[in-house]
C-alpha cells in the first residue's frame, strides 16, 4: 500500500479510524488479536530441553562420559551408574544456572519496554508500545523513538533521525502533505516516519499504518545484528581465562596420569581418576555462575530503580570516577513552587499557603501560563486542558501561581488561541508561543532564561508603561536574578511583543528579538536531602561529584553548597567561561569544578571528553535529544526514568526510574559489590582446584597409592563447585566497599593480592589433604579405604571452611562469617552430602568410603582449617606488629 499517497479521508476510511477520536477500546482490542503485538520477532528461543542437553556437550564431560562407558564394558556398573548420575546432577545445576540468568535477563528487557500515546475513545493515552495497532492515531514529539510505522497526519516542525534505516545520520524533515510519487525510497517518503527511528524536534500526530513485523525495520530485522552478544569486558576476560585454565589443568592432570602409570597403577584407574580429575578442576560453571551474579545484581539495582540497559555498565559502573549529573529532578526535588515575582514596579513575595496580589501581577502570571507546552498541546489535542495533562515541572509552578490568583487555565484558553509554537530547548534556553486573543490582536510571548532574555529585550513593560530598557533598568533586572538565584530560586523571565499587522513570523529567532520584559518568576526547587547522603558516601568512595546544569550560576552554587557538592575551594564555571577557556586552561579549571551551570549539551560533551583524558571514568546524566552524543560519549550514560526522552534513554547504559542521584551512588555501590562477588568466588573456585589437582599430584610424586578415587573426586566437585560458589556470587557487600578508591579499569581480575591467595590456600588444601591420607596410611597402613575417606573429608571441609574466607579481602575474623544465609545454608547442604555419602552403608562401597571416629574427625578438622586460620593467624601477626610499631 502506497500510504505516503494517499490523503487523510482515504487513510481513516482505509484504517477505519476517525482522527478526532482514534479507536475505541473494543476495536483495539480485537485488532491486537488479529495481528498480534507490535514488536519485532526474536530470534528463536533456545528451548529448555535443549539448554539441559548443552550442559553435557563440554568436551571434558564427553571425554567423562566415554570413560565411563569403558568401566561399564569392563562390569564396573555400579561405578558407571554413580559417575552418570553424578553428571547428570552436575548438568541439572548447571542448567538452573543457565536458565535464572536467561530468564532475569529476559525481565529486564520488559523493564525497558517503550510506550506510546495514542488516542482512544478521544482521550489520549500512554500505552505499552506493544499494544499499538494498526489504525491508532498516535501523538509524537522531539525525543520519542518511534515504535511503528506511521504516516502524518500533522506536523510542526518535525523533524527525524532515519539512520537505523537509512543510513543516513542528519535529521530530516517531514510534513503532513500528501506526495504524488509512485515509488519512492524510505528516506523520501517525507509524509510519513518509521519503527526505529527517533524524533528529534517538533511536534505531529499520525495514523499507525503498520506495526511489528509488517513494519520496513521488521522486514530488515532478520539483517540486523540479532545475535548482539551482550557480554561484559570481564566475560570476555573469564573466557580467554578459561582457556589458560583447561589448558593448565589438562597438562597437570596429564602428568598425574603419567606419573600414576610408572608408578605401577592400573591403567584404566589411572585414565577414570585424570579424566574425573580433569572434570574437577575445569571451572566450566564459571561463565554462568558469572552471568547469574550479574543478572542477580541487576535485578536488585532494579529494586533500586536503576535499570541497566547494557550489561557491561554492571562493570564500569564499579570503576566509575566521577559522576556529573543534573539539577533539577536529580540533585533537587523537582517540586518548583513560585514564590518570588518581579516586575517593573518592584518584588513580590508569597507567603507559605499564599497567593500573590492578582491586581498586581496579573499579566506576568497570564503571559507565564500562556506560554506553556500545556497550552501548546490544549490547542493541538483540540480538547481543552485536563487535569491529567501533565507538563513540566517548571511550567507546572507557573500554571499554578497563575491559578492560585483565579487565573485558571481553561479560561485562558477561552480566551486566547496558540497559533504557534517554538518549544523549549536547552540550547536556547527559552520557549515562545504566537498568541491571538479574542480582540484578534496577536503577539508572541517568550519565557526562558532571564538573563537570556534580556540579551533579546529592547523595552520593559511597567504597569502597562512601556518605555526603553535602559541600562539602569537592566541593571535592576540583574540584582533581582541575583537576589532570587543567591536564594536558590529558579528563575524564569516572561516577555513579549506585539505583531504588526501582516508580520509573519518564520523562527524562532524572528520571533524572539525587540521583546518588551515583562518580569521575573522565581521559584523553589527544595534539594534532595538523600542526595546529600549520597554525594559525602561517593565522596568517601573517591568518586566527585559535578553538577551540570541549564540554570543559573548563582542558582547553581546556593543548591550545591546546600546539598555539600561544592566546597570551599570548588569553582562554578559557566558554560560561556569554560568555551572561552585553552584545552590546557579547561585541563587545570577541571581539577577544581566542581558546577558548571547555564551549559548547553554541546558544552557537556566536551566537559565528558576533558573529564576522559584526565584518566577518569565519567558517569553523565542526562533527559533531552541534545544530551544523547554525551550520553553515549561517557564511559555510563545515566538517562533520566521519569523526564527522559526516549532518545537520551537510547543512548544510555541506565535508566533512573526515579531520576535520583541516590539511585545512582546505590548502583555504583552494587556494581562494585558484584564485581568483588565475582572475584570472590573466582578466587574460591580456583583454590579449590588447585588443592584438588596438588593432592593428587604430590601423592604419585612421592610414590604413594591414589588418595582419592575417581567417583570421589566428582562428587568433590559436584558438592563444593555448585552451590557454594552460588551463594558466594550473592555476598552482601563488604563495609568498605564504599570507602576506598575506585578499581582501575585496567585492573586484572587476581589483582590485589588474590592470585597469591588462590595458590597460597590452594597448595595448603592440597598438603593438608595429603597429610591426613599419609597419618591414616601411616597408622594402619592395610586399610586404604579409610585413608581415602579421611583424605576425601578433609579436602571438603578444607574447602568449606575456605568458602568464608572468600568473603573478605581480610581475614576469616572480619567479618561475621554466617551473615550470608546462601553461603551457610549451601555450606550445610554440602556437609549434609559429604556425611551421606560416608555414613549411608548402601553408598559407602560406591563412594569407597568407611565411617570415621570421633577422633578421626578431629584430625580431618584440624588439618582442614590449617589453610584458613595459618594464613588469617599471620595477618593479623602483621597486623599488630604494624600497630605496635606505629604507636611507638
Ligand atoms: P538541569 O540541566 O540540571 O536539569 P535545568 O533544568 O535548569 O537544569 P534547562 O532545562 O536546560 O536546565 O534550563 C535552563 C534554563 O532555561 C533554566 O534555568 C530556566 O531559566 C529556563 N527554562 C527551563 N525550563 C523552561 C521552560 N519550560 N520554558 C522556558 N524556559 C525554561
Amino acid at each position: 500500500m502506497n500510504w505516503h499517497q494517499q490523503p487523510k479521508e482515504k487513510l481513516e476510511h482505509i484504517l477505519q479510524v476517525t482522527a478526532g477520536t482514534g479507536l475505541d477500546h473494543g476495536q483495539a482490542k480485537a485488532r491486537l488479536k488479529q495481528v498480534g503485538p507490535n514488536t519485532l520477532e526474536e530470534k528463536k528461543k533456545v528451548p529448555g530441553w535443549l539448554l539441559f542437553l548443552n550442559q553435557f556437550q563440554d568436551t571434558m564431560i564427553l571425554i567423562l562420559l566415554g570413560a565411563t562407558a569403558i568401566s561399564a564394558a569392563l562390569g564396573e556398573y555400579i561405578d558407571a551408574i554413580t559417575i552418570i548420575f553424578i553428571v547428570i546432577m552436575n548438568g541439572i545445576l548447571g542448567f538452573i544456572q543457565e536458565n535464572k540468568a536467561e530468564k532475569s535477563l529476559d525481565a529486564l528487557k520488559e523493564l525497558a519496554s517503550p510506550t506510546i500515546t495514542v488516542r482512544r475513545n478521544g482521550q489520549w493515552k500512554t500505552i505499552p508500545s506493544m499494544e499499538a495497532v494498526p489504525g491508532d492515531i498516535v501523538k509524537l514529539t522531539g525525543g520519542d523513538k518511534v515504535s511503528a510505522d506511521i504516516r502524518l497526519l500533522e506536523a510542526n516542525g518535525l523533524t527525524a533521525e532515519e539512520s537505523a534505516l537509512t543510513g543516513e545520520s542528519f535529521p530530516v524533515q517531514k510534513t503532513a502533505d500528501v506526495l504524488n510519487e509512485d515509488d519512492i525510497s524510505i528516506g523520501e517518503k517525507q509524509n510519513m516516519v518509521f519503527a526505529g527511528t527517533l524524533i528529534t524536534k517538533g511536534y505531529a500526530t499520525g495514523v499507525i499504518v503498520a506495526t511489528g513485523m509488517k513494519t520496513e525495520m521488521g522486514k530488515i530485522a532478520h539483517l540486523l545484528s540479532s545475535s548482539e552478544k551482550n557480554e561484559t569486558p570481564l566475560q570476555r576476560r573469564l573466557a580467554h581465562l578459561g582457556t589458560m585454565l583447561i589448558t593448565g589443568a589438562l597438562i597437570l592432570t596429564g602428568l598425574v596420569v603419567v606419573l600414576g602409570i610408572m608408578q605401577g597403577q592400573p591403567m584404566y584407574k589411572m585414565f577414570l581418576s585424570g579424566v574425573s580429575l580433569a572434570v574437577a578442576a575445569i571451572p566450566e560453571g564459571l561463565p554462568a555462575i558469572v552471568t547469574v551474579v550479574l543478572a542477580l545484581g541487576v535485578q536488585r539495582m532494579i529494586k533500586r530503580n536503576a535499570i541497566v540497559r547494557q550489561l557491561p555498565a554492571v562493570e564500569t559502573l564499579g570503576c566509575a570516577s566521577v559522576i556529573c549529573s543534573d539539577k533539577t529532578g536529580t540533585l533537587t526535588q523537582n517540586k518548583m513552587k513560585v514564590t518570588a515575582l518581579w516586575d517593573g514596579s518592584g518584588l513580590s513575595l508569597r507567603k507559605p499557603k499564599k497567593s500573590f496580589q492578582k491586581t498586581k501581577n496579573e499579566k506576568l502570571l497570564t503571559y507565564g501560563a500562556l506560554c506553556t507546552q500545556i497550552t501548546v498541546d490544549s490547542t493541538h489535542s483540540q480538547t481543552a486542558a485536563n487535569s491529567d495533562m501533565k507538563g513540566d515541572p517548571t511550567e507546572n509552578a507557573l500554571l499554578e501561581a497563575a491559578a492560585s490568583c483565579g487565573i485558571e487555565l481553561n479560561m485562558l484558553l477561552s480566551n486566547h488561541k496558540v497559533e504557534r509554537d517554538f518549544p523549549f530547548d536547552s540550547e536556547r534556553k527559552r520557549m515562545s508561543v504566537l498568541v491571538k486573543n479574542k480582540k484578534g490582536e496577536s503577539f508572541i510571548i517568550t519565557k526562558g532564561a532571564p538573563d537570556i532574555l534580556l540579551e533579546r529585550a529592547s523595552h520593559i513593560d511597567t504597569n502597562g508603561r512601556i518605555e526603553r530598557l535602559s541600562t539602569y533598568k537592566k541593571n535592576e533586572v540583574k540584582q533581582t536574578i541575583g537576589y532570587m538565584a543567591n536564594k536558590a530560586l529558579r528563575t524564569i523571565a516572561v516577555a513579549y511583543r506585539p505583531l504588526k499587522a501582516g508580520e509573519t513570523i518564520n523562527s524562532a529567532d524572528a520571533a524572539e528579538r525587540n521583546l518588551i520584559f515583562l518580569g521575573v518568576e522565581g521559584m523553589i526547587d527544595p534539594p534532595r536531602q538523600e542526595a546529600k547522603d549520597a554525594i559525602m558516601e561517593c565522596r568517601q568512595a573517591g568518586i566527585k561529584t559535578i553538577m551540570i546544569t541549564g540554570d543559573h550560576k548563582d542558582t547553581a552554587a546556593a543548591i550545591a553548597r546546600d546539598i555539600g557538592l561544592l566546597p570551599e575551594y570548588g569553582l562554578v564555571i559557566t558554560g560561556k567561561e569554560w568555551n572561552q577557556a585553552t584545552d590546557k586552561e579547561k585541563q587545570k579549571l577541571m581539577q577544581r569544578a566542581y558546577v558548571f551551570a547555564r551549559v548547553s549539551p554541546e558544552d557537556k560533551l566536551n566537559i565528558v571528553n576533558v573529564l576522559k583524558k584526565q584518566g577518569h571514568i565519567v558517569a553523565m546524566t542526562g533527559d533531552g535529544v541534545n544530551d544523547a552524543p554525551a550520553l553515549k560519549s561517557a564511559d555510563i550514560g545515566i538517562a533520566m526514568g521519569k523526564t527522559g526522552t526516549d532518545v537520551a534513554k537510547e543512548a544510555s547504559a541506565l535508566i533512573l526510574r526515579d531520576d535520583n542521584f541516590s539511585t545512582i551512588r546505590s548502583a555504583i555501590k552494587e556494581g562494585r559489590n558484584i564485581y568483588e562477588n565475582i572475584r570472590k568466588f573466582i578466587r574460591y573456585m580456583l583454590a579449590s582446584n588447585v588443592g584438588e589437582i596438588l593432592v593428587m599430584l604430590f601423592a604419585v610424586m612421592l610414590g604413594m597409592p591414589l588418595p582419592l578415587v575417581a567417583i570421589q573426586i566428582l562428587w568433590i566437585n559436584l558438592i563444593t563447585d555448585g552451590l557454594p560458589a552460588m551463594a558466594l556470587g550473592l555476598d552482601q557487600p563488604e563495609n568498605n566497599v564504599m570507602k576506598r578508591p575506585p578499581r582501575s579499569a585496567k585492573e586484572s581480575i587476581f589483582a590485589r593480592g588474590m592470585g597469591w591467595k588462590i595458590i597460597s590456600r590452594g597448595f595448603l588444601i592440597g598438603c593438608v589433604t595429603l597429610l591426613g591420607f599419609m597419618t591414616a596410611l601411616h597408622e594402619q597402613p592395610n586399610d586404604l579405604i579409610r585413608a581415602q575417606t579421611i583424605a576425601f573429608s578433609t579436602l571438603v571441609m578444607a574447602q568449606l571452611i575456605h568458602v568464608f574466607d572468600c568473603r573478605t579481602n581480610q581475614t576469616i575474623f572480619d567479618r561475621n562469617p554466617f551473615e550470608n544465609k546462601y553461603l551457610t545454608a549451601a555450606v550445610l547442604s554440602s556437609i549434609f552430602l559429604l556425611l551421606l555419602v560416608i555414613y549411608t552403608p548402601m553408598l559407602q562401597p560406591i563412594f569407597h568410603t568407611t565411617p570415621l571416629s570421633a577422633m578421626e574427625w578431629a584430625l580431618v578438622l584440624a588439618l582442614a582449617s590449617i589453610p584458613t586460620f595459618a594464613l588469617a593467624g599471620k595477618t593479623l601477626f602483621r597486623q599488630t606488629n604494624v600497630r605496635k610499631a606505629k604507636a611507638s
